[in-house]
């Protein structure tokens, strides 16, 4: 049943926006106004033919719909184009194969020794510290990663933790997910503290979409455990399109920029959402002015599902290319492609 209308969340609290997702395929049509998007009334390509809900709804089995209203909310209603609603509306795209495109584009499970613990690069390893999202991205690598084999707690961090602690050639660690702000302040803040211990350690990364999907999650108990830290942290945004960041995002960066973490940003190229100079060179300012470098755009990894999302090698370079001419240096990031087995991601350009 469709109860609610995209109206404010400001008394809600991160963890009841997080709960209050949508979740329901008909509920977000109907919100944005999508509803009479119907099969032969959409003319462009392949959604002639099945109307928008029907899409959603197969979709949908594959990868369930998630999105917060917070995120919602800077969608504009009515617009089947609009490049935040393509990040996040099952299509019928995503049940056709395409080769090339596996369950676990990067090999991650070959990777990973011990539950919840990815080890594919020299001195780092990475975290799965929750495998929830705030925010279902229908391009996301991991949207087949076998998260009921790698659900966190206490006894898969001690064993994580005795990896870490075992091999000195790690000097950082990065917590990842699903997304780790999904997780509560008190058991990051137990982490941290458990990794702190670890004197071969030196620096803490956080790869982390809340802040752009839910910018109330970034509350004084997450900037106290993020910097009453002996690490040197840093917190990596994954934002795609310049729409997503509004005043709310801006605030909850300026905080975290104020009490000293060191703020970068990564971006998928995604065709139809931000495969355009203009999109790109927007990204970057606005991020810049909220205190975020543009570090990485990672060409698309190859997921079961995502081939729709693909920007040619070609076409990605000449973006950047372009990009360069019209930005200074420190505003371009870097397009690279992660590849399996690889000690390091590779640069395109
Ligand atoms: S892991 Fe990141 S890209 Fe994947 S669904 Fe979660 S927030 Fe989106």
């Amino acid at each position: 049943m469709i109860t609610r209308s995209v109206a404010s969340v400001d008394s809600l609290t991160w963890q009841e926006q997080l709960a209050g997702s949508i979740r329901d395929p008909k509920e977000l049509l109907h919100l944005l106004e999508l509803d009479s998007f119907k099969a032969g009334t959409f003319e462009s390509g392949a959604l002639l033919k099945e109307s928008l809900l029907d899409q959603a709804l197969a979709a949908n089995q594959d990868f369930p719909l998630r999105v917060p209203m917070a995120y919602l909310q800077r969608i504009k209603k009515g617009d089947i184009n609009d490049p935040l609603l393509l990040q996040i509306l099952p299509l019928k795209e995503e049940l056709s194969g395409a080769p090339g495109y596996t369950a676990d584009p990067l090999s991650e499970q070959t990777a990973n020794p011990i539950p919840g613990l990815i080890h594919k690069y020299h001195g780092r390893v990475l975290l799965i510290v929750s495998p929830n999202c705030a925010i279902n991205c229908r391009y996301c690598f991991r949207r087949h990663f076998p998260y009921q084999d790698n659900k966190p707690g206490r006894n898969e961090w001690l064993q994580a933790l005795d990896y870490i602690a075992g091999d000195d050639s790690i000097t950082e660690v990065i917590y990842s997910g699903g997304d780790p702000l999904a997780a509560s302040d008190k058991q990051l803040l137990w982490l941290t503290e458990e990794i702190v211990q670890i004197k071969h350690v030196k620096r803490l990364r956080v790869h982390t979409r809340l802040p752009i999907v839910i910018p109330d999650r970034i509350t004084d108990h997450c900037l106290h455990w993020l910097t009453s830290t002996d690490l040197l942290t840093s917190l990596v945004i994954h934002s795609n399109h310049p729409n997503e960041l509004d005043s709310h995002v801006g605030s909850a960066l300026k905080k975290l920029a104020n009490a000293g973490v060191t703020l970068l940003n990564q971006t998928v190229l995604l065709s139809g959402i931000n495969d355009s100079v203009e999109t790109l060179q927007a990204l970057s300012e606005k991020l810049f002015q909220m205190g975020v470098l543009p570090y990485y755009i990672h060409q698309l990894d190859k997921v079961k599902g995502a081939a729709h999302f693909e920007v040619t090698d070609q076409r990605a370079k000449q973006l950047i290319t372009k990009l360069t001419a019209q930005l200074p240096g420190y505003l371009v990031p870097k397009l690279v492609r992660e590849m399996p087995d690889h000690p390091n991601k590779v640069p395109l350009l």
